[in-house]
């Protein structure tokens, strides 16, 4: 029986372990659990939710991490039906049981006679034949340093990010592209703010509330990546000389500058995400809607992805990534989970599980899958494996996803035709690939 080594057991490495397990594949299941743990690791369990005990949305028509957990449904997760089979009520939120949830996925991996778990920390990765690692944002150092040496020193660590909001919701009767002074290539939009409302944003970034920062998040990690309201408390006026300076950041409309300015700057090649530059912040998500949402342009913004803070250890996978999350330099090394630079519960696993079909396949000697981006699942994978410079984590939302064509009535319907187009393809692929 071929044997794959499936390193860290959380979300990605579970589902993977999994996966192979079910197609015949011996699979050695390694996990510093329960003998040691990360900082931010309680439970003895595989697949632990470090944090929230929520799966995001589960509704496939309107959210695109509802959309990748039925696309993984389809594609045989075992992550999503532990989800489903231990759903606890939340509205549209596929919330679950944390203890039941790891429990049962636990209970399958103890349970299955082709999965051999090997307790201890995994330093070095000769283990020959296939591997993947999914040791996830709090890689143990002494295997952060030979991931560093087999990727050549492509290893990131990631303290603070900005929010991400969907191009389609910036409300541009307030805001115009260009860049400062004309230089460049007019792809940021800016967002200009008067006196008054640049006032008042100060004052609510200062005065909100901020999300619980755990022991581990040592404060001098994060100097290279200042949050804003912790700019903001140096002085009125430091982020309209910083961040948010207006200088050379003419409307071409009025002809006239703000009395501060936001800068957005794309995201993706279709241009349908765009960051907010400098606006890393460690604000509850909640905070961070009420009070970027101060600004005119971005008074009705879709939030793709929030700005976070933690340890966040991720590889350059553009650089060193293929689409297959296996490794451009060694096919037989494939990542998976946070790691490569995807972000979230759902989509670590759905990562686990590109990897381990991509693993089975490898074994085989075939082709590696390519999901396209016209699914989310395969859309993450080209996002970790061909973003542009500065590359930083991302979770699922419609902006990865290849844009449809034609004219679509409103956004329900467009979303509606996302699902219909990704859900088709998945099936397609199947298919063609007897998955
Ligand atoms: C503090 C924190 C809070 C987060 N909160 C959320 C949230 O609320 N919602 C959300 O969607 N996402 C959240 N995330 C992001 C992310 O989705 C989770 O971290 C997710 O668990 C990642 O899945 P994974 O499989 O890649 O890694 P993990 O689930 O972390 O699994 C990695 C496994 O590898 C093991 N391991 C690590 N190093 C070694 C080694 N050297 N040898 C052997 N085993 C090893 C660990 O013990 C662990 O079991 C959070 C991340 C962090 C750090």
């Amino acid at each position: 029986m071929k044997t794959v080594n499936v390193v860290g057991g959380g979300l990605a490495g579970a589902e993977a372990a999994l996966y192979l397990s079910s197609h015949g594949v011996k699979v050695v299941l390694h996990d510093i659990k329960p003998k040691e743990k990360t900082p931010a690791h309680r439970s003895e369990k595989f697949a632990e939710l470090v944090c929230s005990n929520s799966l995001k949305s589960n509704d496939y028509l309107s959210n695109a991490c509802g959309l990748l957990k039925e696309e993984m449904r389809a594609l045989g997760s075992f992550v999503i039906a532990a989800a489903d089979g231990c759903r606890v009520p939340a509205g549209n939120a596929l919330a679950v049981d944390r203890e039941r949830f790891s429990a049962a996925i636990t209970g399958e991996i103890r349970g299955r006679e082709n999965i051999e778990t090997v307790c201890g920390e995994v330093k070095k990765l000769g283990f020959g034949g296939v591997t993947i690692v999914a040791t996830g944002p709090l890689t143990t150092p002494a295997l952060e340093e030979e991931i560093k040496a087999l990727t050549g020193e492509h290893l990131y660590f990631f303290d603070a990010t900005s929010p991400i909001v969907a191009a389609e919701s910036v409300d541009m009767e307030h805001a115009f592209f260009g860049d400062r002074y004309g230089k460049g290539s007019g792809d940021h939009i800016n967002c200009p703010m008067d006196k008054a409302t640049y006032e008042a944003f100060v004052a609510a970034l200062l005065s909100a509330e901020r999300a619980e920062r755990k022991d581990f998040e040592n404060a001098a990690v994060f100097e290279g990546c200042m949050p804003v309201e912790v700019m903001a408390a140096r002085g009125i006026d430091t982020l309209r000389f910083g961040t948010l300076k207006p200088v050379g950041l003419y409307d071409p409309r009025t002809n006239r500058r703000g009395y501060a300015c936001l800068q957005l700057r794309r995201e993706d090649e279709d241009g349908t995400m765009y960051n907010l530059v400098g606006c890393q912040t460690n604000l509850k998500w909640g905070e961070q809607k009420r009070v970027f949402s101060m600004i005119p342009a971005l008074k009705n913004a879709e939030f793709l992805r929030y700005g976070v803070m933690h340890r966040n250890t991720y590889i350059d996978s553009p650089k060193v990534l293929g689409m297959d999350f296996a490794l451009k330099s060694d096919p037989d090394i494939f990542f998976a989970g946070q790691i490569t630079g995807v972000e979230g519960y759902v989509e670590s696993a759905a990562s686990g599980l590109v990897a381990a079909i991509n693993a089975i396949r490898r074994l085989e000697g075939k082709e590696s899958v390519d999901f396209t981006r016209k699914t989310v699942t395969g859309a993450l994978a080209h996002y970790v494996a061909t973003a542009a410079e500065d590359f930083q984590p991302m979770n699922a939302n419609y902006g990865v996803l290849e844009p449809l064509c034609g004219e679509h009535r409103d956004k329900a319907a467009k979303r509606r035709a996302y699902a219909e187009r990704a859900l088709e393809t998945i099936d397609n692929i199947k298919k063609e690939y007897r998955l």
